[in-house]
């Protein structure tokens, strides 16, 4: 009988392995062209990601999302020539966190201006991280558009959201947007709530809603690689909006931050992935909103 229980559980084994062959580990690097683009790709890092776009006159590159990967930016540089052979004219950042936009020292190299909005520079600045090239040239709050090639991507600004120096890309022929952090794409937010501002950030959604696009490209992948609709920034709307309620009651009977964080819950999205690692980011964050003033 015990042999008969180590033939089958043998078998088993055997059926995983054989499943586990069939579905082959995703490559840590990819680069994906959009659809219906005549130059638009986006080049991932494991789970970090970034829009690259290829003019006739040169190459726009953004985040180089190369945060403890040293040869990340190199990485990203060599994707790029596997496309095209034009030189790489600018650099730009959607916002300073470091793991979005650490690596950019190769597209430097090469030639390109580094563009960032102006409190990512003063921030940048400040901090010298060793990986992390200053730009040459800082955006105001009133925004800037690049033209290339025959190419236009507007840079604008809409005020405080996840971070207090994000750019939002727009290219308005293609009507896509290229937007970091913010606008999660079918998942929950977690660890960038660290910074986040939570009010600012309502305003910032329904600007980004109003502005003219159809495809969103966001810094982390979304399910089965999916790209952002408007219908994701309703549903992040949302999900905060629930969050900050439920949050406000637990805070104004007086149960931040311990209690309030063990009581939170968003039921809604119990299912959504990064619902478990993601909840304890978010109580906390709107802890210190209801609880503190923060
Ligand atoms: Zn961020």
């Amino acid at each position: 009988m015990i042999r008969r229980v180590f033939v089958f559980l043998g078998a088993l084994a055997l059926l995983a392995g054989a499943a586990q062959a069939q579905q082959p580990a995703r490559p840590p690097i990819a680069v994906t062209k959009v659809d219906g683009t005549d130059g638009v790709y986006i080049f991932r890092n494991v789970n970090h990601q970034s829009m690259f776009v290829v003019t006739r006159d040169g190459v726009i590159v953004t985040d180089p999302v190369a945060y403890g990967r040293p040869n990340g930016g190199q990485q990203y540089l060599d994707e790029i020539r596997k496309v095209t052979d034009k030189p790489i004219k600018y650099l730009i950042y959607s916002h300073h966190h470091f793991d979005h936009i650490a690596g950019g020292r190769v597209f430097k190299e090469a030639g390109a201006r580094v563009i960032a909005h102006h409190r990512a520079k003063t921030r940048l600045a400040q901090l010298k991280d060793p990986h992390t090239v200053l730009p040459d040239e800082a955006v105001g709050d009133k925004g800037r558009t690049i033209t290339l090639g025959g190419t236009r991507l507007e840079l604008s600004y809409h005020g405080l959201n996840h971070s207090d120096s994000t750019l939002v890309m727009r290219l308005p022929k293609e009507k896509i947007i290229f937007v970091v952090d913010t606008i999660p794409v079918g998942t929950v937010p977690g660890r960038g709530m660290i910074d986040f501002h939570p009010l600012e950030t309502e305003a910032f959604l329904q600007q980004v809603y109003q502005l003219d696009w159809e495809r969103l490209i966001p810094g982390h992948p979304g399910p089965g690689d999916r790209l952002g609709t408007k219908q994701d920034v309703q549903d992040q709307l949302s999900l905060l909006r629930a969050a900050s309620a439920e949050m406000q009651t637990l805070a104004r009977e007086g149960k931040c931050w311990d209690r309030a964080e063990k009581e939170f819950k968003l039921a809604e999205y119990e299912k959504w992935p990064g619902y478990a690692s993601g909840l304890p980011f978010i109580a906390r964050r709107y802890c210190g909103l209801w609880g503190r003033g923060t």
